[in-house]
């Protein structure tokens, strides 16, 4: 372990591997590079101190590399601990020179010790992933705000915590829900969290997917894209649903709809993607099958009732990397994948750098937003432009070489207008 002032990370001679791989993703990050190569010439972020808590992945580092470009004096911490990829913490120390407090695995106290330390930066930016810098600002750093310009939140977790503070009257600055543009939730929560929770399932089991019963709890945006994925893979889809809208939608998509605990005595892999409580409750553990995978990929590791699952066992042993084997009294078995955290990021590498690309291009537009707009803000939580994600959404399309339509001059008078009926 080495602990500097410029950083907390595992190993620092994992450094040129983590290049490497940050130099792979970044092929698939042309918005970003885009945004990049401007943000070298105009400085726009010049001087600014920036304290950012996301996923240290490769996608991340390639982020902190543009902010840098631009001028940021940026650190970064983890916003999850089992999510750091050790070898690009040690890559954007001592290759890109960002101080970086990230190590996989590391306990609560030191993942808080590591917050504090980004925090001890004096940032005049947040950058967060689940809210985690905002809500110690406003507990125990509060005397850090008023240095505060405003910050950005990448995820639905940290943006259902920001609006519960600003509806209770106790938010201090202004906030830029990035998850809340198309050109992120609409892809990200969507295509990526699809995949890549498929991904650290298959990755960390093995298993075929194809003729398995799986039930997705939460028909949000990443809800749909993990039934989606699942379904194409050949699995029975359950989804388990609150909303009436969304259980609706769910059975017009074509999937079994019903309450969790039926779902539980017929699910063979079990998926939660709601940001909500015990989801996968006692009652529900009781009766799963043997053999039965349990995973999240949502929110933090309470959407599973670890603690009921842990009394309900009198055996737990680890059978495979990610892969907990709990045995119940009548000789039933259950696997917890990734101790209950979130599955995509902690047993495989996150969402694939493409679709971090638009998540990411939204925070260094909104970076360079907030910056310049901070004045006219309130402290609330506010989206992105609707010009810019438009505008990140067709740099894609033009980096994907795909061309497609304009409203002619005619289109454009007829929809702007109303007189014209039958
Ligand atoms: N903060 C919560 C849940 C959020 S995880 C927790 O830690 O439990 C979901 C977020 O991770 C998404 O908003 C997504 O943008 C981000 N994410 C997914 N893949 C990523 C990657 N490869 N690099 C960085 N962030 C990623």
């Amino acid at each position: 372990m080495t602990t500097s002032t410029r950083g907390d990370v595992k190993d620092l001679s994992l450094a040129p591997r983590g290049k490497d791989r940050i130099e792979w993703a970044a092929k698939d990050m042309p918005v970003l590079r885009l945004i990049r190569e401007r943000f070298a010439k105009e400085q726009p972020l010049k001087g600014v101190r920036m304290s950012g808590c996301l996923h240290i992945t490769t996608e991340t580092a390639n982020l902190a590399i543009t902010l840098k470009a631009g001028g940021a004096d940026l650190v970064l911490c983890a916003s999850n601990p089992l999510s750091t990829q050790d070898d690009v913490a040690a890559a954007l120390v001592s290759e890109y020179g960002i101080p970086t407090y990230a190590i996989k695995g590391e306990d609560e106290k030191t993942y808080y010790s590591h917050i504090n330390s980004v925090l001890d930066h004096n940032p005049q930016m947040t950058m967060d992933d689940g809210c985690d810098l905002v809500s110690t600002l406003h507990t125990t750093r509060t005397d850090l705000i008023p240095g505060i310009i405003g910050g950005m939140e990448e995820t639905t977790t940290g943006v259902i915590r920001l609006h519960s503070m600003e509806k209770q009257g106790v938010l201090r600055f202004p906030v830029l829900a990035v998850n809340d543009s198309d050109t992120k939730h609409l892809f990200d929560n969507r295509y990526g969290t699809g995949q890549s929770t498929l991904d650290a399932i298959i990755r960390s089991t093995n298993v075929l997917l194809a003729g398995r019963t799986i039930v997705v709890f939460g028909y949000g945006w990443c809800g749909r894209g993990v039934a989606s994925r699942a379904h194409g893979h050949g699995a029975n889809v359950i989804v388990c649903e609150v909303d009436p809208t969304r259980a609706l939608e769910a059975v017009m998509d074509g999937y079994r709809v019903m309450p969790g605990v039926e779902a539980a005595a017929l699910g063979d892999i079990f998926i939660t993607v709601t940001g909500d409580i015990n989801v996968i409750d006692q009652a529900h553990m009781e009766k799963m099958k043997d053999g039965a995978l349990i995973a999240n990929s949502g929110h933090f590791n309470d959407e599973i009732n670890i603690p009921a699952l842990e009394k309900l066992a009198t055996g737990k042993r680890r059978v495979r990397d990610f892969v907990d084997e709990y045995t119940y009294a009548d000789g039933r078995h259950v696997h917890l994948l990734a101790e209950g955290r979130l599955v995509n990021l902690s047993a495989a590498e996150g969402h694939p750098a493409s679709v971090m690309d638009m998540s990411f291009a939204n925070q260094a537009l909104g970076s360079e937003f907030m910056l310049n707009h901070a004045k006219e803000l309130k402290p609330q939580v506010y989206t992105l432009p609707q010009d810019l994600d438009k505008e990140i959404a067709r740099l894609k399309l033009h980096a994907m070489g795909i061309k497609f339509d304009t409203l002619t001059e005619e289109q454009e008078k007829y929809l702007n207008s109303w007189e014209s009926g039958t």
